[in-house]
């Protein structure tokens, strides 16, 4: 018996975990040593737990083991209304926040409860690719609009306006930034909402990097702005808080959701569908909220994750024909490659031949629905010195790379 795919699947990928990554597996159980800089995993470059969050679920555990309400308890859903109130947005309702198994299953719910066929929601270009990919799963379009390398890759408005449609439903907006680290400023921000006002778009806003942010840069959440603007907020545990694993997150309606009943009615239908997110991660949600074990430590000068930005921004620039803009946010930074001095045809290939050489597994930029194979991005999540070592491998690499 033949069994194939779905047709649904067509024009789907994730190749964050996707071909070269079951080369960089192959590898690995041959017994290599693969540094991988292809996810962004905080414990696997150490960067513990909070001891606070840890301590919050342990306590719990021996009443975290049967279900709880399909949005979540309670107390968590509080927490995260309270912590949307101080940054600013209006009328958190707790009815109006779902939790979930990480912000990857809650944009997915969001997008199956809202799309019909050939729907199209505006997605930045590059990507985070789960946004590319729900819409286009969900029987949806994903059509991208560029950010500007040239303007700290803030999105491109004009190009925004252009492309939207009479099927455009909504629009994405990733802040701060996977895979380029920008971080939007308010105008940018309230930009985006005007054309979302005289679309009448939902504005999907994932902010899961939202406390790790770089040079003083401050970040606003896009709700925060729009009172009369439809906005799901995304966020959750595994970045800020450094617990990947724990497949944590939380959307949140803020706005006119009287307007929305009908599709806050089947996001309530489909949290009850997948039961409940998992419930001892549900009982760190208020304790991580709380702040004590922030993240500021890290970002601030002399920080771990600030040197390594840093570490990782100039390793590249000193790579002949490779430029990146400084990022200012999130894990990650997007370096450009001169296609002049460097003729490369496949990103992809280029990526997988730097992995079968090098051991290195970074990602490519097409990988991020980047239009050109003239970016990659790299996790600056390993130690500084290990960011130069590594990066010098990939520019001796390069500098002997001919691409057939
Ligand atoms: N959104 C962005 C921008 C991300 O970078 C990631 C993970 O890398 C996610 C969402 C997925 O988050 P979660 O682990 O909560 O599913």
């Amino acid at each position: 018996m033949q069994v194939t795919q779905s047709s649904k699947l067509a024009g789907v990928s994730y190749e964050i975990r996707g071909p070269v990554a079951e080369h960089a597996a192959r590898l690995e159980a041959e017994g290599h040593h693969v540094v991988r800089l292809n996810t962004g995993n905080p414990l696997e470059f150490g960067f513990d737990a909070p001891q606070e969050m840890l301590s919050d679920i342990v306590r719990a555990l021996p009443t975290s083991t049967g279900y709880t309400t399909s949005k979540g308890l309670l107390a968590s859903r509080r927490a995260i209304a309270q912590y949307y109130e101080t940054r600013g947005v209006e009328n958190v309702d707790v009815e109006n926040i779902f939790l979930g198994n990480g912000v990857s299953e809650l944009v997915m719910m969001a997008m199956t409860a809202l799309l019909e066929n050939g729907d199209e929601v505006l997605v930045p270009a590059p990507d985070f690719p789960l946004w590319t990919a729900a819409p286009t799963l969900n029987g949806g379009k994903a059509v991208h609009y560029l950010c500007d390398e040239e303007s700290e890759w803030y999105p491109d408005l004009d190009d925004i306006a252009a492309k939207i449609t009479d099927r455009t439903r909504a629009i994405v907006v990733i802040n701060p930034n996977n895979p380029t680290g920008a971080v939007y400023p308010t105008e940018v921000l309230e930009s985006i909402l005007d054309l979302a006002r005289k679309h009448r778009l939902i504005v999907f806003s994932d902010e899961i990097y939202d406390k790790i942010t770089y040079d003083d840069v401050v970040h606003t959440s896009t709700a925060a702005l729009a009172p009369d603007v439809l906005c799901v907020t995304f966020s959750g545990l595994s970045k800020t808080y450094r617990c990947a694993g724990l497949r944590s997150g939380w959307m949140v309606l803020t706005g006119p959701t009287s307007g929305a009943a009908s599709y806050l009615e089947g996001l309530t239908m489909l949290a009850g569908l997948r039961l409940c997110a998992n419930v001892p991660a549900q009982q760190a949600i208020p304790v991580a909220l709380g702040g004590r074990q922030s993240i500021h430590d890290l970002v601030l000068p002399g920080g771990r994750l600030r040197e390594q930005r840093d570490a990782a921004w100039e390793a590249l620039n000193a790579i002949p024909g490779v430029s990146c803009v400084k990022p200012k946010g999130a894990l990650y930074a997007f370096p450009r490659i001169d296609l002049e001095m460097y003729p490369i045809h496949s990103d992809e290939k280029l990526v997988l031949d730097l992995l079968l050489q090098e051991k290195l597994h970074i990602v490519q930029g097409t990988g991020f629905n980047w239009p050109r194979p003239d970016h990659f991005r790299i996790v600056t999540l390993p130690h500084a010195d290990d960011l130069e070592a590594i990066i010098g491998r990939i520019g001796r690499f390069l500098a002997n790379y001919r691409q057939r």
